[in-house]
């Protein structure tokens, strides 16, 4: 017990909802043994009127579904039995700002064969809103992110998070805030948990895809820039490129959008509240809480 759950706290696990204190997990399962599981980092808030909405429902449990499908795991949930699921599942836990943890995980089984079940656990914790104002200060990593063609790498699974933590823990022990992480070409790739943005003259790029997790909140941000009539490329580019830009931002489900102070000794030199990287986290901001966002913006 500690920051996630305390002895009120009921989780959802196969079928029906438990105390957490008293959910219990097979110790001989193959998730336990070999990192094979999927998950997915849900946020829900309290938006603007006051109710419970949990940000982007459907994609994150379609993907669920995705990366079950990808591992060769059974899954035989609908996304809209989760979603009121987690609803519920949220009421239950007095929770409005909260995360939201669903994993799939396996049986018993000592061998790396395919199982003919999986089994559910939806978890949730209270999470305060918009952790991002404060600029981070990021190390290229040493780890590289895993080479799409060892692992399903659109898939979450959690084996792949051992990756993130090595790479995390670097760059911790080193004073950083947080990792920056190539792909298997030397192309920057993402963080252990977020995308990433660069700003240059005016305009956003962003790693294509191939080579990382996909985030829903890079393609939110993607639509952002659309709204907002902000240029954005989808693109392959070195670090040396990153180190040229104006300012650069890292964003995910956990993360949301959360600007660079600096890159290894490398400063960015934009104010980031000169910059179009920060209006785009101001609509993020608003979205997540369903407020209109475009009469907020002071757009050129
Ligand atoms: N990359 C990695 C490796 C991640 O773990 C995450 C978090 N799921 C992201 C990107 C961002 O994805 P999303 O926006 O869907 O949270």
């Amino acid at each position: 017990m500690g920051a996630y759950y305390n002895e009120n706290t009921v989780l959802w696990l196969n079928g029906a909802f438990a105390k957490a204190t008293e959910a219990k997990m097979n110790f001989y399962s193959q998730s336990l043994h070999y990192g094979y599981a999927v998950f997915e980092g849900i946020r829900s808030y309290k938006s603007h009127t006051g109710e419970t909405r949990i940000f982007k429902a459907v994609e994150h449990y379609d993907r669920l579904h995705q990366s079950a499908l990808a591992l060769n795991m059974p899954y035989t949930w609908r996304t809209d039995e989760l979603i009121a699921i987690t609803y519920e599942l949220l009421q239950k836990n007095n929770l409005q700002d909260a995360y939201i943890r669903p994993v799939v995980y396996a049986p018993d089984n000592m061998k790396f064969d395919q199982n003919d079940e999986s089994f559910l656990v939806i978890e949730v914790w209270k999470m305060e809103p918009f952790l991002g104002e404060k600029l981070l200060r990021v190390m290229t990593s040493s780890f590289q992110r895993p080479n799409p063609k060892g692992f399903k790498i659109t898939a979450k699974a959690t084996g792949h998070y051992v990756n993130s933590i090595l790479a995390s823990q670097e760059a911790k022990a080193k004073g950083y805030d947080e990792a920056l992480l190539l792909d298997m070409n030397n192309n920057v790739a993402e963080a252990p948990g977020a995308n990433l943005f660069f700003e240059k003259n005016g305009k956003l790029f962003t790693p294509a895809t191939g080579n990382i997790l996909p985030g829903i909140t890079r393609a939110t941000v993607l639509e952002l820039c659309n709204e907002l009539g902000i240029s954005i490329t989808e693109k392959f580019f070195s670090i040396d490129e990153l180190k040229k830009a104006d300012t650069a931002f890292f964003c995910g489900t956990a993360a949301e959008v959360i600007g660079f102070e600096s890159l290894d000794d490398v400063k960015f030199p934009m104010p980031w509240n000169k910059t179009l990287s920060k209006q785009i986290q101001d609509a993020y901001k608003q979205l997540v809480i369903e407020k209109e966002f475009k009469q907020s913006l002071a757009l050129a």
